[in-house]
């Protein structure tokens, strides 16, 4: 036997040395090559439309068109997508990440602002960054604690945390590198959006509006975290220079929009720069869009009634400097949670003189007008509403809304399109430059926006000046549930930014959208609610390809190629505002909602394992009491300070518990131990001791309980 083992010992050696020539002989001496993370140069990021196999900053590239020139995946084959692997992010709560891909890398984040480096051709993961979130700060989230993603540079990768942090990492290892506190803790700050990288400087701003919060925009040095630029887009209550960027753009046109009273004097009068963050390369602008005003109710705000800048607005600062270049406000004077945040996008189109290409910016935001914008001056070209609305009747030629006159009436009985949700939130849009046509996320989800005593209000921990409990009643009259849920759509809209039409419209089955990715396969890809993940014509809106993914998808997807393959991507777990609040939306069963990355390839035989889902107990815990009266100020005190989070009417979506079927409803003493004690602040219901009275948390629980008793109650 010994003979033989040696044997073959010697035959494998002999095979070995025939098999290497001595010029192909491996040098073991030679180290491999060095791995390269993240290794994003300026050069790189200007070029990323080039470089289409990398996915190197939010939007694919500075433009942020999210169109990608990869064709390997085209209208011919995308019928042969399949799953090329998944990974579990391991939340069920809210993902609005686009996945980063980079140097062989895929960089993600999921919910509380975890981030995940992962093979992007295999999935296999190479390491977590958890930046160890106090979850009590998910009170302050409007939202749903979400992220959007990260941004990287030079081997260096820089991610937003909610509780306002703006930390670097090692792109290889993970490592914390630095971390930089860019808000004021005490006060309701979060950071869900992804940062951006201009020529060494992290650009970051933050959300809060719906507390109480002064919004900004901030440029930090790459490699100290040292602030360079700050641009506020509110003045401080006394109207005095910050030392800020913005100091002059106040001065001279943004203090005399504010008046001297009201309750923006204490509240910093919101407009946070939450998401849409580009860089014009031509101009060396950088250009943001605006949040909506603290409080939302003007009357409250600003009893001076000005068109308070910058708020709701697109606003261009010099990208060395935050110096004030243009703005264009989209709702003056907003009055109903109407951002200007929305996906901005930058492209050349043929509106010159004589048909000239003109450097443009585009943005469909929350009050449901189309705007095409000069990028140079900021000059407004066009307008058009892409959705029913009924708060305007149009735009005049200088692009202000002539407002109807019942939007400012704060009457519950007027029925408003769109709503504080927008006719268009968060999911990212794209733009196919070969066709010129915009992909809209587009929705109608109108609201009533109750004008309330402010006394009603004061002490909730939402900020908005007006009353979520107007026009509810404890026992909804028979159909009215189906009535409302009658008025909700959702749409996919290819908009002609030249022709100001649209061109193909797709029907959702949900209002709540998703993010669109546009290749030059001639495909748009976005993911829904309902749990698909669809490829549909770039060019008629065909639906070409659909993937049951198992969860509702609302991220941004994105594409890459790797060893000559092309990839594309979608991070699912829908959650975020609508997650919160809009159980009363559906219909049995809820959209599913399961963290994960789904990554798919031509050819692709991967499966997506079923979701582990918890079964929930749908039945009371205890009896009804109380009697009308008390469920009916239960049912104030619910909706002005629960329902944000555990839905209207306690129909929860079940990203946070529904309280109709909860043990700690059963009994008073478990009750008040979380909602007035805050056992239960580790994970992120923090105590309203200084809020709710105990008699008021009874009422409460009486209410809620007689939710959970209604025959027929949807789930
Ligand atoms: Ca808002």
């Amino acid at each position: 036997m010994k003979t033989l083992h040696f044997a073959a010992a010697a035959i494998s050696g002999l095979l070995l040395a025939a098999c290497n020539s001595p010029t192909e002989t491996p040098d073991v001496d030679t180290p491999p090559a060095p791995e390269t993370f993240a290794n994003v140069t300026a050069e790189r990021l200007l070029n990323a439309r080039e470089t289409p196999a990398e996915w190197l900053t939010y939007g694919g590239t500075y433009d942020e068109q999210r169109h990608s020139l990869l064709t390997s995946i085209d209208q011919t084959n995308v019928a042969d997508l399949g799953v090329a692997w998944t990974y579990d992010l391991a939340t069920a709560r809210g993902v609005e990440s686009t996945p980063i891909v980079v140097d062989g890398t895929m960089y993600v984040t999921s919910a509380w602002s975890v981030v995940y480096a992962l093979d992007a051709k295999t999935g296999e993961e190479l390491w977590i960054y958890d930046p160890d979130v106090d979850r009590s700060v998910g009170v302050n989230a409007c939202c749903d604690v979400v992220n959007r993603g990260v941004a990287v540079w030079e081997g260096k990768l820089y991610v937003g945390v909610i509780d306002g942090r703006l930390e670097a990492l090692d792109a290889k290892t993970g490592e914390l590198l630095w971390s930089q506190v860019t808000v004021d803790q005490s006060r309701a700050y979060t950071i869900t959006g992804a940062p951006r990288l201009v020529d060494g400087k992290v650009l970051i701003g933050n959300g809060g509006a719906e507390f109480a919060v002064r919004g900004y925009l901030s440029a930090y040095d790459v490699d100290t975290g040292d602030m360079v630029w700050r641009f506020y887009t509110t003045p401080n209550s006394s109207k005095q220079p910050d030392g800020a960027a913005s100091d002059a753009a106040f001065e001279s046109i943004g203090n005399v929009t504010w008046g001297d009273t009201g309750a923006w004097t204490s509240d910093g009068g919101g407009g946070t720069v939450w998401d849409s963050i580009v860089y014009d390369t031509e101009n060396d602008s950088v250009i943001f869009g605006v949040g909506n005003g603290s409080p939302w109710n003007q009357r409250i705000r600003d009893p001076a009634l000005g068109d308070n800048l910058f708020l709701s607005s697109i606003v261009a600062v010099d990208a060395d400097t935050g110096a004030y270049k243009w703005h264009f406000q989209t709702t003056p004077g907003d009055n109903w949670d109407y951002t200007a945040t929305q996906t901005i996008i930058l492209a050349d189109l043929p509106l010159g003189e004589g048909g000239a290409d003109r450097r443009i910016v585009m943005q469909a935001p929350k009050n449901g007008f189309f705007y095409v914008l000069d990028a140079q001056t900021g000059e407004f070209l066009s307008g058009d509403a892409f959705v029913p609305l009924n708060w305007a009747t149009g735009l005049d030629e200088a692009g202000r809304p002539i407002e109807t006159p019942e939007a400012r009436a704060g009457n519950a009985a007027f029925f408003q399109s769109p709503g504080p949700l927008g006719a268009h939130n968060w999911h990212p849009m794209a733009f196919n430059p070969d066709l010129n046509l915009a992909y809209i996320p587009a929705q109608e989800i109108p609201r009533a926006y109750s004008d309330s005593s402010s006394e009603a209000l004061a002490g909730t921990k939402w900020n908005t000046g007006y009353d979520f409990a107007a026009g509810t009643a404890v026992e909804l009259p028979p159909g009215t549930l189906q009535a409302l849920r009658a008025t909700l759509k959702g749409r996919l809209i290819a908009w002609d930014p030249i022709a100001r039409v649209a061109r193909w419209t797709v029907e959702h089955e949900n209002a709540w959208n998703g993010g669109v990715l546009s290749t030059a396969g001639g495909l748009v890809f976005q993911g829904k609610l309902s749990g698909e993940f669809v490829a549909y014509d770039a060019a008629t809106g065909d639906r070409l390809w659909g993937w049951d993914v198992k969860s509702g998808a609302a991220s941004g997807p994105g594409t890459y190629a790797i060893d000559g393959e092309q990839y594309v991507t979608i991070t699912t777990g829908w959650g975020s505002a609508y997650g919160l609040v809009a159980g009363i939306a559906f219909d049995d069963p809820l959209p599913p909602m399961v963290g994960k990355v789904v990554t798919f390839k031509l050819g692709g035989t991967g499966e997506i394992a079923d979701a582990d889902l918890p079964m929930i107990d749908r039945s009371p815990k205890a009896d009804v009491f109380g009697d009308a009266a008390m469920q009916t100020a239960g049912l104030q005190h619910f909706q002005r300070n629960c329902a944000v989070c555990h839905g209207e009417l306690v129909l929860s979506t079940g990203v946070l518990p529904d309280l109709r079927w909860s043990d700690y409803a059963a009994s008073s003493e478990l009750w008040a131990s979380v909602v007035s004690d805050g056992v239960l602040s580790a994970n992120g219901m923090v105590s309203f001791s200084d809020t709710l009275s105990s008699e008021q948390l009874e009422a409460i629980r009486a209410y809620v309980l007689s939710q959970a008793h209604i025959p027929g109650a949807p789930d």
